[in-house]
């Protein structure tokens, strides 16, 4: 099923795991998403609405650097954290036993990464390719905020039944997920400021 209306996508989303998610966030980590959601944090397109640099541009590719690009700098180390960190992602899905679902948020997770469309087999479970691709529509600001689609939840709740797993509860798996997601982008934006700051110190030098 694909999303039809801008209403069918907004009650699509899982509210109450982002609501566990929020919860179970340290305090910096609320205000880091907080930030994030508002789109208010320094990247370079509002420092300059601001008034405090001059440049809105991304020093690695010359695009307009907004909030989404920073998830997007085409550079090496920033593509080194998103490789580390996108395993230990790996590992986390890995101790669940559905390795379909585990793929296909990974595959979801390189997509919003990459901007690109999932490029998982034609003969992949219908549902979780739709659940991917109705992700990647929602877009990156959802996938990062921690906006999931219900379908997630609801996927692994019935691999957990039919396999009569009882180790881990779908709920919790599915908030350390998302916590696990925002990790991930999060040291990506602490590598982007180790690297603009650099930056910064060499424009005062000269
Ligand atoms: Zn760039």
């Amino acid at each position: 099923m694909q999303f039809g209306t801008p209403d069918d996508e907004v009650s699509a989303v899982d509210w109450d795991t982002f609501k566990r998610v929020c919860k179970a966030n340290p305090e910096w980590k609320k205000m880091w998403f907080a930030k994030h959601n508002a789109r208010i944090r320094p990247v370079k397109y509002n420092l300059v609405r601001r008034k405090h640099d001059d440049d809105p541009t991304c020093p690695c590719c010359g695009a307009l650097e907004t909030t989404d690009h920073t998830f997007e700098w085409d550079e090496a180390k920033m593509e080194e954290a998103f490789i580390t960190h996108i395993a230990e992602l790996e590992s986390h899905l890995r101790a669940t036993p559905s390795k379909a679902i585990s793929d296909s948020i990974m595959e979801t997770c390189r997509s919003i990464h990459y901007s690109k469309e999932h490029t998982l087999a034609d003969n992949w479970d219908e549902e979780l390719a739709s659940t991917v691709t109705n992700q990647i529509l929602l877009g990156q600001r959802a996938f990062i905020g921690g906006l999931w689609p219900k379908k997630w939840l609801e996927l692994q709740r019935q691999y957990h039944t039919r396999t009569q797993n009882s180790s881990k509860s779908p709920k919790v798996w599915m908030s350390k997920t998302i916590e696990h997601t925002q990790t991930l982008f999060y040291h990506m934006w602490k590598i982007r400021n180790k690297a603009l700051n650099k930056d910064e110190d060499s424009y005062r030098v000269r």
